[in-house]
């Protein structure tokens, strides 16, 4: 150790070198280098729309067109929309419509039925309104059904269900000054009114497929696991495919998506191939029944102080106790095992160093648990990932490794380069053909276009200029939920707010925020409320003071849409633009502006 710094650099005090380690980190991201980047993927439109299909609707829905009016219109009726939904309840809001183009709410949980999805963040932190709705979760790490339900119930406690539209796609939504009114475009003929607006999209919501040469071919059984086909495999969210057992099973793509479906394919398959590009960060999971000691023990508001607890230990604000204390906060942690002292006491510099240390410490523990696990020598080293732990999301799971110890299941490794072809039969890595009958794409969704394209319409406001053009050049927004030019409308999700992997504890910060300003609003007999274009011109200027360290970091990663897959900055990156402050302080910023009562910023008319 040398006296000027508090923790060691030494390999053989760590037990790793950071210099070998940083090396072949960079190796690995550029073996996986791009030209197209995100230009890589297609759409599921056009002749692969029939991967966007609802399965879990009746065919042949159809109602009048709507052309009434409400007081908010929300969009979208995943945990954001809820949240927004009982915000308003609360605040008195009676008229409130949810429009979906689901059959029902859930939003990520309504689609992501895939065998074995669950929450990958602690459900006592993840779960919403807890405290309100009187729930304590059964598991540590719920499975999708028990988060489908909660939606359901947040949505009946709230009565949300009163006025909804669903199956029912927006396609424009356009300011109509002469009534001040929004009026909103869909795919069912509408053209309701609605004094507010509040769009709770979504991320990650529109499946994409990777532009693999011959991938309209195959003429074998092909779905995306965000539309799972139980009608094909067999079993429910819980597994027992068993339609499967006599079928040859291909999957491509490793993220976390796969890592939670993986076992259950690999359990009832004939033979499962995983075509491999990256493999996953796979940590421990260590889930557990919710121990009904604990639960009696629990005073009302215990969901808020953990979900606060675990939101400042993810941001590095060194909290005294872990509450949550799981994967998520161990690198934290683990900066504990490395400096001797007060780690306020460092250099920023240090700082960093120290961080870094602290992630290869993890991906070191990582790498191990693949190797101990997994017992084809050949395969374990494939499985082993060299990236740092936030390049990409973190996994947790106690039976994705294993299921490769199976006879039955394959992992193609790519070498970073990806599938080469998809034939009539199957799939072709190396010059050699993996034959199928069914073939699953594990491979993500839509990021890296506008935030029009994902919402998948676009928002007329005053004097006819879209959000399309508005944002052409990056996000443009007063705290992230309101643009000049857009009256009475409001944005649920990371746009140009802090960023936390806990997005239901953002999508919550931001619901009791809006609802605020609409309570104000209808309280002081406002026809519009709008941010000016000093108060975001000032917002824009924030965000943009904390520089791009965190693309800097991300520019050092393995592709992946974290870091715009490899292709530097884009001003639609998935953390482009946002407020580089960190989502605690985002949350205390907000709480300041509303506790000064005088809605500074907006011009209420
Ligand atoms: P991802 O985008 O994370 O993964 C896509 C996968 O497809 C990657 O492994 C990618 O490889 C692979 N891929 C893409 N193109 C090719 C190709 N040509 N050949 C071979 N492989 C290819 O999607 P997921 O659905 O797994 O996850 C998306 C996000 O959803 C997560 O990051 C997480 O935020 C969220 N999620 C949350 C869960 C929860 O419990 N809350 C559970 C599951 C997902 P490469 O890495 O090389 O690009």
């Amino acid at each position: 150790m040398t006296s000027a710094k508090k923790y060691s650099t030494d390999p053989a005090e760590l037990g790793f070198d950071p210099a070998q380690l940083r090396a072949k980190y960079i190796h690995e991201r550029d073996k996986r280098g791009r030209k197209e980047g995100f230009g890589q993927y297609k759409k599921a439109a056009g002749q692969f729309s029939h991967f966007m299909e609802d399965h879990y609707v009746a065919p042949g829905f159809t109602r009048a067109p709507l052309t009434d009016e409400v007081e908010v219109v929300v969009i979208g009726g995943g945990f954001g929309g809820l949240l927004a939904g009982a915000r308003l309840r609360e605040a008195g809001v009676e008229s409130i419509r949810v429009i979906d183009k689901a059959g029902d709410f859930g939003g990520t949980w309504y689609w992501n039925r895939y065998p074995g999805a669950q929450c990958d963040i602690e459900a006592y932190v993840y779960m919403p309104l807890l405290d309100e709705l009187d729930y304590v979760p059964t598991e540590r790490y719920v499975h999708a059904p028990e988060l489908l339900q909660h939606s359901i119930n947040i949505a009946k406690k709230y009565d949300l269900y009163r006025d909804t539209c669903f199956q029912t796609e927006v396609t424009e939504i356009r300011w109509d000054e002469s009534i001040s009114r929004w009026i909103i475009h869909t795919d069912r003929g509408d053209a309701m009114k609605a004094h507010y607006i509040a769009m709770a999209n979504g991320l990650l919501t529109r499946p994409k497929l990777p532009g693999i040469p011959g991938i309209e071919k195959f003429k074998g059984h092909t779905f995306h696991t965000s539309r799972w086909d139980y009608a094909y495999t067999g079993g429910s969210c819980d597994g027992n495919l068993d339609k499967l057992n006599d079928k040859r099973v291909g999957i491509i793509g490793t993220g976390a998506t796969a890592v939670q479906c993986i076992p259950h394919l690999g359990e009832a398959a004939q033979r499962l191939y995983v075509f491999q590009r990256t493999p996953s960060s796979v940590d421990a999971r260590h889930n557990s029944p919710t121990n009904p000691e604990w639960k009696a023990k629990l005073k009302p508001g215990w969901a808020k102080e953990r979900v606060e607890n675990f939101n400042l230990a993810l941001g590095g604000g060194y909290t005294d106790e872990d509450m949550v204390g799981d994967g998520w906060t161990d690198i934290f942690r683990n900066i504990g095992g490395i400096v001797t002292g007060d780690i306020n006491e460092l250099t920023e510099e240090e700082k960093e160093e120290v961080f870094e240390l602290a992630d290869f410490k993890k991906m070191q523990e990582i790498r191990d648990r693949a190797a101990a696990i997994v017992q084809d020598r050949e395969t374990a080293e494939a499985l082993k990932a060299y990236y740092r732990q936030y390049c990409k999301r973190p996994c947790f799971h106690d039976e994705y490794l294993q299921t490769y110890n199976r006879p039955s299941v394959t992992l193609v490794d790519t070498h970073g380069h990806g599938v080469d072809e998809i034939t009539e039969k199957g799939v072709i890595v190396d010059g050699k053909e993996y034959e199928v009958d069914c073939l699953i794409f594990s491979t993500g969704f839509e990021v890296g276009t506008s935030y029009t394209s994902q919402s998948g319409y676009d928002v007329i406001g005053r004097n006819g200029i879209s959000l399309s053009k508005k944002w052409a050049d990056g996000l443009a927004t007063f705290h992230g939920l309101q643009s000049h030019g857009f009256p009475n409308c409001f944005f649920l999700g990371f746009t140009q707010t802090g960023v936390t992997p806990n997005a239901t504890h953002m999508l919550s910060e931001q619901a009791g925020h809006l609802a605020y300003i609409v309570k104000q609003g209808i309280a002081r007999g406002a026809t519009t409320v709008e941010v000016t274009q000093e108060a975001e011109d000032e917002w824009c200027n924030i965000c943009n003071s904390y520089g791009d360290k965190t693309e800097r970091l991300l520019a050092e990663c393995t592709p992946g849409y974290y870091n715009n897959e490899g292709g530097g900055k884009s001003k639609n990156g998935f953390i482009s633009g946002q407020f580089g402050g960190g989502a605690a302080k985002f949350f205390d910023i907000i709480g300041k502006w509303r506790a000064e009562g005088n809605l500074r910023g907006l011009e209420i008319k």
